[in-house]
């Protein structure tokens, strides 16, 4: 079992306090390196959930709203506590999630960049009076609270999908109920644990919540009290969230799956554009919505580039992320592994080639599946219409820009894409066909706090990140006076 001074606690937390679940129930947390349970936590019922929106509700201050200073306090505090623990949170998380030690901690190192840009930024949600007067009257827009929010979010970034969110819900003055995943919620309860001893956040601010989805998703939904939900994860269920919100309109910020087109042209420098492609498509093991998923390469530069991913796949380590030099981790379930397989088997039964990597048939050792290049994809295989989630690097080649432009976007997805040319005006164009909410110009980047980030398409409503983040959790109310 796990053990750290940040988890001397392993419950819920509702209006400030560590909450012992109503029906005692609990469910396993595994260590996907060791396949071992490392913890227990609360299966919370029902009650439990309505129990933290009304502690929300209860937080939720409209006439005599939490000021400016006061919110930016909470940021500051959150943002410090989470750099002074860096250390021991990035080693919770690697642990519930696999990913290397110093990726995990990085993470953290992230996460603390969402306080701060919004601690730094949150003058921009004062009120102002615009300069015309329209009708006679002085025009002031305010900036309200939505309301209490949820906050649903993955297990592949467990302290960065958090930080995104309840920074830019904090800095509203909006309350929350947290729902992590539940492959990972220990990092959360960290977090929790931190926010409880080094901040001064009113009681009901933020509320953690941990058990059935379906159960949690059912009040968070329902409630009248609950006027926003902001969730991340899969494209099937942000549909599910639509429908079940939609009797209530209530305010949706979605951030979906993504197939990432990730495309070289012949006049790139090819190592820096494969440098960058193992960088962006092995971070958390493949599991992130951001990774490349098609490599569309020039067919004049196609074998030379393929060669360059071969040198530098074959030199990755992979192993228990806890160990230090570890370049990849397992994946987080088997459910994870066994779609990795599948979109591999298929590649090769339909004419893909393997260029790095072991054959499905030679593949044994837990959760860990080697890093992996195949050659020849084409638009049948399922690499390229599904999201892979996992260390697979599917190349197809394209012969004009048109072409390229018209593949990238076949996919219902807009997230991220990638582009690598020496030629500005054709980034240009490219960048502009691409109907993609993110695309890197000679970088496999993926998000950051100072800059929006979000999904067109069916990768989701709305922008993280960011003045456009900050504004996510705000209504805008207009207060035109007469005299
Ligand atoms: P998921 O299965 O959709 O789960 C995400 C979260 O939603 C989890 O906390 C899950 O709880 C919860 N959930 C599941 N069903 C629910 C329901 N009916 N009501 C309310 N909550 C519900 O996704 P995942 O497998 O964790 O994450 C991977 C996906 O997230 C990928 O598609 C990836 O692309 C996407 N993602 C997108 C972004 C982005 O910025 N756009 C970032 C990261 C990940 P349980 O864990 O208890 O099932």
């Amino acid at each position: 079992m796990i053990k750290s001074p940040l988890l001397e606690k392993m419950t819920g937390y509702i209006g400030g306090r560590w909450t012992d679940n109503a029906e005692g129930n609990t469910f396993d947390v595994y260590n996907p390196a060791t396949g071992k349970v490392i913890a227990q936590v609360p299966l919370m019922p029902e009650q439990d959930i309505l129990a933290a929106v009304a502690a929300g509700k209860s937080a939720l201050k409209l006439t005599s709203p939490y000021p400016i200073e006061t919110r930016r306090k909470w940021l500051e505090d959150i943002r410090d506590t989470l750099k002074a623990n860096r250390e021991e949170v990035g080693r919770i998380l690697c642990m519930e999630h696999g990913k290397p030690l110093q990726e995990a901690q990085g993470e953290v190192d992230y996460a603390a960049g969402f306080f701060d840009y919004c601690s730094k930024h949150i003058q921009a949600l004062d009120a102002h009076t615009i300069p015309e007067k329209p009708k006679d009257c002085t025009w002031t827009v305010h900036y309200r609270p939505v309301g209490v929010a949820g906050l649903i979010t993955p297990w592949n970034f467990p302290i960065g999908m958090i930080a995104k969110k309840l920074s830019a819900a904090l800095a509203a003055g909006c309350p929350s109920v947290i729902k992590p995943a539940s492959e990972t919620p220990l990092t959360m309860i960290a977090l929790f644990s931190l926010m409880d001893k080094h901040t001064d956040i009113p009681d009901g601010m933020v509320n953690l919540v941990m058990g059935k989805a379906s159960v949690i998703g059912k009040v968070l939904c329902q409630s009248p009290d609950v006027p926003m939900l902001s969730f991340t994860g899969s494209t099937e269920v942000g549909r599910k969230l639509i429908i079940d919100t939609a009797e209530q309109v209530k305010k949706l910020a979605l951030e979906l799956g993504g197939n990432a087109p990730f495309i070289v042209f012949d006049d790139a420098d090819l190592d820096a554009a494969a440098d960058n492609l193992i960088a962006n498509k092995f971070r958390g093991g493949g599991q992130t919505c951001v990774c490349a998923n098609r490599i569309f390469v020039h067919e004049k530069v196609a074998d030379v580039f393929g060669q360059k991913l071969a040198e530098r796949v074959n030199r990755m380590t992979v192993g228990d992320g806890i160990n230090g030099d570890v370049d990849l981790g397992p994946l987080i379930n088997q459910a994870g592994f066994d779609k990795v397989k599948r979109h591999l088997e298929d590649a090769l039964e339909k004419g893909a080639k393997l260029v790095a990597g072991k054959e499905p048939g030679e593949l044994s050792g837990g959760l860990f599946f080697p890093p992996t290049v195949v050659h020849g994809v084409n638009r049948d295989m399922l690499c390229y219409q599904e999201e892979t989630f996992g260390p697979l690097v599917p190349m197809a080649l394209f012969r004009t820009e048109e072409e390229v432009i018209e593949a990238g976007n076949d996919t219902e997805f807009g997230l991220a894409s990638y582009v690598f040319t020496a030629d500005a005006e054709r980034a240009q164009r490219v960048a502009a066909g691409l109907r993609f909410g993110h695309c890197g110009w000679n970088t496999g980047t993926g998000p950051t706090p100072e800059a929006p980030f979000g999904g067109m398409k069916a990768s989701g409503i709305g922008r993280e990140g960011g003045l456009e983040g900050l504004f996510e959790f705000v209504e805008a109310q207009t207060v035109p006076r007469g005299f």
